[in-house]
């Protein structure tokens, strides 16, 4: 399959990684937009979050709690940080490989 991050799972293409068990990498984002960018993948390839099933509220719970303890490890839990999840094109999704952005690491602009 020709997608980047499942190349970045099977270690093809190099990546930062921060974190991994059997079902999430995390790992540096390569144009970070905050000093903390982390993005958190399954391992499975779901395009985009309109492809999440009922079948994936494991994996989507793994996700999150990958997040939770991502944050602690890079010391941003207490301070704050945000999770974000771009779909589809308006969306402004580049690699359809479903992830969350973990930003963090400086007072982040709001979102009004
Ligand atoms: O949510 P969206 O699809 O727009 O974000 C994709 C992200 O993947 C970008 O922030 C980009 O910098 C990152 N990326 C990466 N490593 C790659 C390719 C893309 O960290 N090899």
């Amino acid at each position: 399959m020709d997608c980047i991050f499942c190349k970045i799972i099977e270690g093809s293409i190099p990546s930062k990684k921060v974190f991994e068990n059997e079902h999430v990498v995390a790992f540096h984002d390569i144009q970070p937009a905050a000093p903390v960018h982390i993005l958190l993948i399954p391992k499975k390839h779901i395009a985009t979050m309109n492809d999440v099933t009922d079948a994936d509220d494991t994996l989507m719970a793994e996700l999150f709690r990958a997040a939770r303890h991502v944050a602690a490890e890079l010391g941003v839990a207490e301070s704050g940080y945000r999770l974000v999840n771009n779909c589809n094109s308006d969306g402004g999704q580049i690699v359809y490989h479903l992830h969350i952005h973990l930003l963090g690491g400086e007072k982040l602009k709001g979102l009004g």
